[in-house]
């Protein structure tokens, strides 16, 4: 089938969770971890192809971006989409601005939105202002990310220096008003010269009139809510079919084991809710790593019964981490901890485990390197933003979820099991 759609996303979980939504339409929704090294095939409507680009040097971004892009454009994707984080994750240098400027060129096409609210997640723009939750974007925990601080809250000067055309704002009262009220904004912005339109959206609603107003335009970017509707118009339109994707590969789910290296207060809550259950679980330690190697665990692993559901974990207290960095330095823990987990799924699939939860970012990226996982087809949503996907590693058919730090309830790893038992 050839692409209707093609999405780029910056980084491994925000892909995961564009792709969660998109498949809340019932269209067949294909994620693919890096460019694909062949040209496409056995393509899917709705395709997003997941870099890692939110933090690498500007033209690294722009080379895998564009690359991406015309990967989408041989699978005959028509509209295209730019996928960052909801807390517009970036710095004055980019990636943001630099990459969607690249894109318009190489689309030919003059204007552009940026909507990076989430609001069922708590991400909304107000005048311009991004909020997580009730706190300006500046004055929440996104002021002291070690690799992009956000210090200001207003998305226009945020983006003002990363581009070199002019930035206006659609605003609320504007999105209030409906969709025509809008495309005649744009289009007078348009005029106006005004290439990048920041768009307010406070509800979810305002998401519908945004998608509604721009599902001609040929590049959209923002979070992954602002795309979520699309499908749904595009259906309406007769561009795309429904597929049952959820269902389709049920039948090769086989006992499931947790991995999770993320340490943020939403994973330790959930680590700690699944162990109360009864679960057998082992600790990951990177102190015990540099000393004794993945021994230990893998003998914890092979003596567990496959229907245990047993959960590996190197989630642990913030001051728990801090002890384990002062001695091997962040990077270093961090690593380690990831190459165990790596190394632990892969052990895990040759014992038979055939169902993946993994919770962490950057967890996420190892294991699925490890397991050699290229494509994941889309399934059934767990939490919002966080599909089960159903892939293909060293022939065995598998079901993996990848989640994001703060992302679910504290029941998600349960909510994980029966979703896919459903
Ligand atoms: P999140 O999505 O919550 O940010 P990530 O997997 O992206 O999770 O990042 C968590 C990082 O913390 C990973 O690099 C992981 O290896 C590291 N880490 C996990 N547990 C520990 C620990 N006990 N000590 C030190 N670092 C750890």
């Amino acid at each position: 089938m050839t692409s209707f759609f093609g999405a780029i996303a910056d980084d491994f979980t925000g892909a995961t969770d564009l792709a969660g939504l998109l498949a809340r339409s019932g269209v067949q929704v294909s994620l693919r971890i890096g460019v694909p090294q062949h040209p496409p095939a056995n393509t899917a409507p709705l395709e997003i192809i997941a870099l890692k680009s939110r933090t690498a040097p500007v033209e690294e971004a722009l080379a895998e971006t564009l690359a991406a892009l015309d990967w989408l454009c041989q699978a005959g994707a028509t509209r295209f989409f730019w996928k960052y984080c909801s807390t517009f994750d970036s710095t004055p240098h980019g990636n943001i601005g630099p990459v969607a400027e690249a894109l318009m060129k190489a689309l030919g096409i003059d204007q552009t939105i940026y909507c990076p609210a989430f609001p069922e997640n708590g991400r909304s723009i107000f005048m311009g202002n991004l909020f997580v939750g009730e706190q300006p974007l500046a004055e929440s925990p996104m002021k002291d990310h070690p690799l992009t601080p956000m210090r200001d809250s207003n998305l226009m000067r945020l983006l003002k220096p990363q581009v070199t055309r002019p930035v206006g704002l659609a605003n609320r009262q504007i999105v209030a008003k409906g969709a025509d009220a809008l495309r005649h904004k744009l289009a007078q912005l348009q005029a106006d010269g005004v290439a990048h339109v920041i768009i307010d959206a406070v509800a979810n609603e305002d998401l519908y009139i945004i998608a509604d107003a721009c599902s001609v335009m040929t590049l959209l970017t923002g979070g992954s809510a602002v795309a979520m509707p699309l499908p749904e118009l595009w259906l309406k339109q007769g561009h795309l079919t429904k597929h049952d994707t959820a269902n389709k590969h049920r039948a090769d789910a086989g006992p499931a084991i947790i991995l999770s290296g993320s340490c943020s207060a939403m994973t330790n809550r959930q680590v700690a809710a699944y162990l109360s259950q009864g679960h057998p679980g082992f600790r990951l330690d990177p102190l015990d790593l540099v000393e004794n190697g993945t021994s230990a665990v893998f003998d914890w692993l092979s003596a567990q019964a496959l229907a245990a559901t047993p959960i590996i974990y190197a989630t642990a207290a913030p001051d728990i981490v801090r002890a384990a960095q002062v001695k091997l330095g962040a990077e270093r823990a961090g690593a380690l901890i990831e190459a165990g987990l790596a190394e632990c799924a892969v052990k895990a699939r040759e014992l038979g485990f055939r169902r993946f939860v993994v919770a962490g970012g950057e967890t996420s990226g190892a294991v699925t390197k490890a397991l050699g996982i290229t494509r994941l087809d889309i399934g059934a949503e767990i939490a919002p933003g966080v599909p089960w996907c159903f892939a293909e590693t060293a022939g065995h058919k598998v079901a993996i979820t990848l989640k994001s730090g703060n992302f679910g309830a504290e029941n998600f790893f349960e909510r994980a099991l029966e979703v896919l038992a459903a």
